[in-house]
């Protein structure tokens, strides 16, 4: 038989068991957010970002649903997400303004109610308890992220919120710096005039693509454009007029390409275009296909002015191994070089014109035609 203070020791021991248990799975717990909110930090960009929220937050902290709304007024971050290098499909929900969180000033902490935003109500998933927090700085919520499981005890409402407030304070900051960091980027690659790529921006991804073909085993085209007569338009139209000519001429230049094409303005009136995997004949109608959409409509212009323009195009192809072997920056001249001859030629025999290289750039670098 035990005597009463046995009981208590017992008691005791159990429950100081239990509270350094408690203490432990609570440092266990600190250890990780630090962790997650370090490498949230030093994320390099948006995209990883988005994987430390949506899939490393949801594994280190077993949860069963992480969710992402974020407002968009200016359409960067639909853009940002539409970059290459954002492969993945992320459970993140873009909107157009902060309405839809309208009310969400603290995390809220509990059951899933029937007064949560329907943008932060998971398809097909019936969480059990869910933490939304609002993100952002000041008092309109940016967005807001849902913590969700299917165990009731893991949020409710009389919950310390500290931790919470604190892992938002930190995402609202990243994705902010993310984003600046991506417009940043954007403004450097991108020119002002048309929106397209710039010139810096196509040198490097040329000898990328060049890289690329050889790995895939696919050819490399390259498209020279040059609008016809244009010191005509600046000099009867203005420098304005002109300048609109030079966009929409981008514009509908950008109506054919394939998601994989790059177009570039190289220089003030002149566009080249990368266009990987193509063969010959493919080659010539795309270019056909620009230049008539060019030449199909004037480009209506300051005042009731529209004027009539059209482009002459060059264009070289790097056959499957191309050139291989050379140094890249040698196969990217010649394919450049070869596309810049070409256009000379389609504006020496009457303008309005598509003519391909004639020297076809073989491995060896022969002439095969
Ligand atoms: P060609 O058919 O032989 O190409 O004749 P062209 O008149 O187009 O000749 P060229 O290519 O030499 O002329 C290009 C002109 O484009 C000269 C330059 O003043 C003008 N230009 C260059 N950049 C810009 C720009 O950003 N805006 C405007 N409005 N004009 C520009
Ligand atoms: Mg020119
Ligand atoms: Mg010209």
């Amino acid at each position: 038989m035990d005597t009463p203070l046995a009981t208590e020791n017992r008691w005791l021991r159990a429950r100081l068991e239990t509270l350094i248990e408690t203490a432990r799975e609570t440092e266990d717990k600190l250890n990780r957010l630090a962790d997650l909110e370090f490498r949230l930090l030093q994320a390099r960009d948006l995209s990883h970002l988005l994987r430390l929220l949506l899939q490393d937050l949801k594994r280190d902290f077993e949860l069963d649903h992480v969710g992402l709304v974020l407002c968009d007024p200016t359409g960067d971050l639909q853009a940002a997400l539409e970059d290459p290098l954002l492969d993945g499909r992320w459970p993140l929900r873009l909107i157009p303004d902060a309405a839809p969180l309208q009310g969400l000033h603290a995390p809220v902490l509990g059951p899933a109610g029937d007064g949560d935003p329907a943008v932060l109500r998971p398809e097909g998933e019936d969480l059990a308890s869910r933490a939304l927090l609002p993100l952002g700085r000041g008092d309109q919520p940016q967005g807001a992220l849902l913590l969700g499981s299917n165990r009731p005890e893991r949020y409710t409402p009389d919950q310390d919120t500290f931790l919470l407030r604190r892992l938002a304070a930190i995402v609202s900051v990243c994705l902010e710096n993310a984003l600046a960091h991506w417009r940043l980027r954007e403004m450097g690659v991108t020119d002002p005039l048309t929106g397209v790529r710039n010139r810096r921006f196509f040198d490097q991804r040329l000898r990328d693509e060049i890289g690329r073909m050889d790995r895939e085993g696919h050819a490399l085209a390259c498209l020279f454009i040059d609008i016809d007569h244009f010191k005509r338009v600046n000099d009867g139209h203005g420098h304005a007029a002109g300048d609109r000519v030079i966009a929409a001429v981008a514009q509908r230049l950008a109506r054919h390409l394939r998601r994989f094409d790059l177009l570039a303005r190289y220089g003030g009136e002149e566009f080249v275009i990368l266009l990987p995997a193509l063969d010959d004949s493919e080659l010539r109608s795309i270019a056909e296909r620009m230049r008539r959409t060019v030449a199909a409509a004037p480009v209506p212009v300051e005042g009731d002015d529209a004027i009539q323009v059209t482009v002459s195009i060059g264009g070289a192809r790097l056959p499957p191994g191309g050139l291989q072997g050379q140094d890249p920056v040698a196969r990217a001249h010649k394919l450049l070089g070869n596309a810049d001859h070409a256009l000379l030629r389609a504006k020496e025999t009457g303008r309005n014109r598509v003519e391909l290289a004639e020297e076809d750039l073989c491995p060896q670098g022969g002439h095969a035609r």
